[in-house]
């Protein structure tokens, strides 16, 4: 059986068809796969588990169902759902993992992470991220009302949306020597990541040895899905189906 990873699927009410497909590749693909491994930014955005916005439960109840076929369903931060927490993985019957981490895969290890760690180049952004994941900033951020908590996350994502256009595309790459560094200290010789929406399998050479790195794709125009099974591994794209709505 197969073992599945995407990311970036960005789920947000106001753009229903990648929800759509979301629910349908869990019915059809995903329970039939060995895991699923979702390696960040499941959601556009996600302030907290007491907002109980109905799109994002008929999400977590859609995970539940694949929980409930007897999948493994591996749920991992990004920059956009790191406040995820247990309310999140209870309802959704699915497991949050750390990022990064190891994992055997078919007998290899393998190094998984969300990417947004490796891109060492953006420095406004890495500031960024060492306040808001700091235990302390989310302490305070989650005990601010939902509302509050809501317009502050589209405030961010405006500012991001921003920081995005005013920035050249390779400073918001991974940055290779802190992906080989990353590499080393975990002594694997493939990596799997997400965040910079530019799918593709890049092969290289460290320490005089070979290396790859997978890149996921983002569902916004269509999935991705990284299939990986006893005989190797392939980068798909999913096709999005005529107009569908997450009902
Ligand atoms: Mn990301």
């Amino acid at each position: 059986m197969d073992t599945l990873f995407i990311s970036d699927l960005h789920l947000d009410a106001g753009e229903p068809a990648a929800g759509a497909q979301f629910v349908d590749f869990l019915a059809t693909r995903a329970g039939n796969a060995a895991a699923l491994y979702i390696l960040g930014d499941l959601f556009e955005a996600w302030v907290g588990d007491d907002d109980r916005e109905p799109y994002r439960d008929r999400i977590c109840d859609a995970l539940a169902s694949l929980a409930e076929r007897g999948v493994a369903c591996y749920v991992m931060h990004g920059n956009r759902d790191f406040l995820l927490r247990s309310g999140f993985a209870i309802r959704s019957g699915v497991r949050l993992i750390d990022d990064p981490i190891i994992i055997d895969l078919y007998g290899e290890q393998v190094l998984l992470t969300h990417g947004d760690a490796l891109c060492v180049a953006d420095r406004p952004y890495q500031l960024l991220r060492g306040v808001v994941r700091s235990a302390r900033w989310q302490r305070r951020f989650l005990h601010l009302p939902l509302g509050l908590r809501r317009g502050l996350a589209e405030q961010a994502r405006q500012g991001s949306q921003r920081h995005t256009r005013r920035t050249a595309s390779q400073i918001m790459d991974v940055d290779q020597a802190a992906v080989s560094a990353a590499m080393r200290a975990c002594a694997v010789r493939t990596l799997i990541h997400g965040h910079t929406h530019r799918p593709a399998v890049h092969r290289f050479e460290f320490d005089g040895r070979p290396a790859r790195r997978i890149v996921l794709g983002a569902w916004h125009e269509c999935g991705s899905v990284l299939v990986w099974g006893p005989d190797g591994f392939r980068l798909e794209e999913l096709p999005r189906g005529t107009a569908q709505h997450c009902a």
